[in-house]
């Protein structure tokens, strides 16, 4: 079945006898037990709840996983997964993370003595693995920066070392990339992103096909308690119902924008892995349908980034992305700003770049509103 077909109906209704078109929202804390010692499946909402195990089965056929977990953001997706490793036990992330991700590994998970390195190349990845190493840890396309990384190759190198390889698909999501396919053991998402896609909701998801894995997470979720509310699950599986046609629009409108900032004198650099330009243009094509709608470019200095952030009208400044609005971010200031200096100039996010998540209106209206911003 297409996958556009999945996104609209989901996985296969199980909890409703009534017909319903729309899944309902199952909006019961707890659930009465046919007798002692028996369950109807569903005994508390922390634990499982039909309306999430409805979204979580959506997800998972969705990635061609087996599994998934729904948690309350994408953050705390992350910290449950952080929970499958011990103190010593060692993760290499890609050194170009969302800025959270790389907040909560600095200052919590290593507090905790889970210890990361981070790595660039795939040269550099197999370097960082020791004796202590469990996972490799992959943002592609990356956050800001828009690199792409070959999930296939790195699954080698995850296999031959007995590592966990996870893969954050927030970015392209599975209607754009299937990290299970390229061998990934783990998906993550921030489904406030495009899976939820209209900006009104926080949600998470953890995706496996490994069952002692899910067991693993699910055991984590109960008992750490990050889970998704019925409604929130609801408004998840709304927003996947479009997400195929979301995604199909917001790469077109993609695309002309990052051609259209490329002719712009205002514009020093457009990173978009859609464009041949890009240095992983290639490994794109190979291992994806679609280049996505995230768009990162530099202007001259950090005052006129200012100035466009303050002059833009339709595009709003506003953290987030993947949703139907169109948003700007300064990643310096906002998602990246708890970075070192060092190592984000390093990575090339300084005060002159700027991020736009392109929303669902009208590219012309979207490219007018940049030209405006640019002139002022
Ligand atoms: C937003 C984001 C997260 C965190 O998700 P929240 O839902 O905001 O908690 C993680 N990874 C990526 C790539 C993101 O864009």
């Amino acid at each position: 079945m297409d996958i556009s077909t999945i996104c609209v109906h989901g996985c296969e209704k199980k909890f409703d006898t009534t017909g319903a078109v729309a899944v309902p929202i199952f909006a019961s804390a707890t659930f009465a037990h046919p007798g002692v010692g028996q369950s109807t499946g569903f005994d508390y909402s922390r634990s499982l709840n039909p309306t999430t195990v409805h979204l979580e089965d959506t997800a998972a056929a969705l990635e061609g996983g087996r599994h998934a977990v729904a948690f309350s953001s994408g953050m705390a997706a992350v910290s449950a997964l952080i929970e499958l490793f011990s103190p010593g036990e060692h993760i290499i992330a890609s050194d170009d993370l969302y800025g959270g991700t790389f907040r909560l590994f600095s200052h919590i998970s290593q507090k905790n003595g889970v210890k990361f390195s981070y790595a660039d190349t795939l040269e550099k990845i197999e370097k960082e693995i020791t004796s202590s190493t469990k996972a490799i840890f992959v943002e592609t396309p990356s956050n800001p920066m828009m690199r792409v990384t070959d999930i296939s190759a790195v699954a080698k190198i995850a296999q031959k070392n007995n590592l966990l390889f996870i893969v954050d698909n927030t970015f392209l999501t599975p209607y754009f990339q299937q990290p299970f396919s390229l061998g990934a053991d783990i998906v993550l998402h921030s489904a406030t992103k495009y899976l939820g896609g209209h900006n009104d909701t926080l949600a998470g998801l953890l995706i496996v096909k490994n069952d002692d894995i899910a067991e693993k997470l699910r055991f984590i979720a109960k008992t750490t308690g990050g889970c998704l509310s019925p409604f929130d699950s609801f408004l998840i599986i709304r927003g996947i119902k479009t997400l195929a046609i979301r995604m199909e629009r917001q790469q077109e409108t993609a695309l002309k924008i990052a051609r259209w900032l490329l002719q712009q004198s205002a514009v020093k650099k457009v990173y978009y892995p859609g464009l041949p330009e890009h240095p992983d243009y290639e490994v794109s094509l190979r291992q994806t349908s679609g280049f996505g709608g995230m768009i990162s470019f530099s202007v001259a200095n950090g005052q006129a980034a200012v100035k466009i952030l303050e002059s833009v009208k339709i595009i709003k400044y506003a953290e987030s992305l993947g949703g139907v609005e169109s948003l700007i971010t300064y990643p310096v200031l906002q998602t990246h700003a708890d970075i070192p200096e060092s190592e984000r100039i390093a990575r090339g996010i300084d005060d002159c770049l700027l991020r736009l998540s392109v929303g669902l209106e009208a590219p012309d209206d979207l490219i007018a509103d940049l030209k405006q911003a640019f002139s002022q």
